[in-house]
């Protein structure tokens, strides 16, 4: 599936500045990514389906090595997870951040060094604790005060489990409020503000078959400025003096969590890596001087901004409607690949590809074919008038959060996802069949 070099045209920045570095542009409007034309996937696999480049997701794990040499760069399994993306991220010297028992073994069963892999979560079942364990993750990150006796319990009277703290830090931060973790009056973390924090460090101090390693933060997602995270640092640093001065302990390491906010349309903003780095670098050297701390070892968790820029999604339109003064574009997709719209209601920017069009532009709202009024995927987007069914769209940024939250709904089956990379296309996950749904019913 290689393609001619002769008529390609870097995408640069512009309209395709959210689009994967390796884009370009193809004669007929069709468009590669990862060397690979969109048009030909389509056919290839059918649609939906989503396109990830590999390329776009090894730059982005050494973007974060190289902007942060020092620390730990875990990325968050949460935003999407397959065998390769386990192997990708593992050669590229990441670690890994799993919240459940099914993310570790993915992870572990597909060979990712299991001391390199944390495990979080606000309601640890004894199966994720089991399975961590079992298989040996390198950190447990401890959520609440029921958790310090079950995972203390559960370890045996040989052995020794490092463990966090989840710390809410006080600060209010991310693209929507149902990904704003910072603060107390939500489910995430333990508040320095009412002791809670402190309660659950004396306790696991108290248990000798767990070591505190450190404090762990995620203060929310999509958040595109640095100072949140600074001042949720200088927190941090606090509370690890305050350990220190109750207990005589210097915990080794401070984890800042993810929620690093990446740019979903061209124009928008993202959170900006170097000045990232720079800042928690001279935050963290300041506080802990001024506390009389060691510098601890940092570490950081992006998953968005890894996974998101190096999706592509593709669909095929099914269906034009004029209704009153509205356009829908009505996709073979939707909220069951993406519920993201729905949830936060965020905004895409879709694009006709596999077809020049001459049309002047209209104001078009790009719907799926679920049967929710709600399902939209791109409200009021620009797209070409002559828009028809048969033609292919693809959104970018579709790397994170959207088939990783996939559902059933609607028994359409979840997309497969292909990966490219230097003019080859390969099947990483494999459409989801009325087979595979059939399976699991097993009553009649
Ligand atoms: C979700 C999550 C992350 C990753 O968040 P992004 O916004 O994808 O970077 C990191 N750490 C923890 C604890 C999380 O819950």
């Amino acid at each position: 599936m290689a393609i001619a070099s002769l008529s390609e045209i870097p995408a640069g920045a512009g309209e395709l500045s959210v689009w994967p570095a390796s884009t370009t542009r193809l004669p007929h409007g069709d468009m590669a990514v990862g060397g690979v034309s969109l048009a030909e996937i389509a056919d290839r696999f059918d649609t939906p389906a989503y396109v990830l480049d590999e390329g776009e997701v090894r730059e982005r794990c050494r973007t974060y090595r190289a902007a942060l040499p020092e620390a730990d760069v875990l990325y968050a399994a949460k935003a999407f997870l397959c065998r390769a993306m386990v192997r990708w991220v593992e050669e590229e010297g990441l670690g890994l951040d799993v919240c459940s028992a099914g993310e570790l073994e993915l992870a572990v069963t597909a060979g990712f060094p299991p001391e390199r892999i944390v495990l979080h979560g606000n309601a640890k079942a004894p199966r994720d604790i089991g399975a961590a364990l079992r298989l040996g993750v390198g950190r447990i990150v401890v959520d609440g005060p029921s958790e310090i006796a079950r995972i203390a319990a559960a370890v045996g009277p040989q052995g020794r489990q490092r463990v966090m703290v989840r710390v809410v830090p006080g600060v209010s931060a991310g693209g929507h409020e149902k990904i704003r973790t910072g603060t107390e009056g939500q489910k995430f973390g333990l508040s320095p503000a009412d002791g809670s924090a402190q309660d659950a460090v004396a306790r696991i101090l108290g248990q000798p078959r767990l070591e505190l390693t450190g404090l762990h933060c995620h203060i929310g997602s999509q958040i595109t400025e640095v100072e949140p995270y600074l001042v949720a640092l200088r927190t941090m640093v606090g509370l690890m003096a305050l350990v220190r001065d109750a207990h005589g302990v210097v915990l080794p390491e401070l984890d800042m969590g993810g929620g690093h906010g990446i740019a979903y349309r061209p124009g928008e903003s993202a959170l900006d890596l170097t000045a990232l780095a720079r800042g928690l670098r001279t935050e963290l050297g300041e506080s802990c001087a001024a506390a009389g701390l060691p510098v601890p070892r940092l570490v950081i968790e992006p998953g968005r901004a890894v996974a998101g820029p190096a999706g592509v999604a593709l669909y095929r339109v099914l269906a034009v409607k004029r209704t009153g003064r509205k356009v829908f574009v009505a996709v073979d997709g939707g909220m069951s690949d993406n519920p993201r719209p729905v949830l936060y209601g965020v905004r895409y920017a879709p694009r006709l590809v596999g077809r020049h069009s001459a049309a002047a532009a209209r104001t078009a709202t790009v719907v799926g074919r679920h049967c929710e009024a709600g399902d939209v995927l791109a409200a009021d987007v620009e797209l070409p008038g002559d828009v028809h069914p048969g033609d292919l769209l693809a959104v970018p940024v579709a790397g994170a959060y959207q088939l990783s939250m996939a559902s059933g709904y609607n028994m359409v089956g979840r997309p497969p996802v292909i990966a490219v990379h230097e003019g080859t296309s390969r099947l990483l996950v494999r459409r989801e069949t009325l087979e595979d749904l059939r399976s699991r019913d097993v009553a009649g």
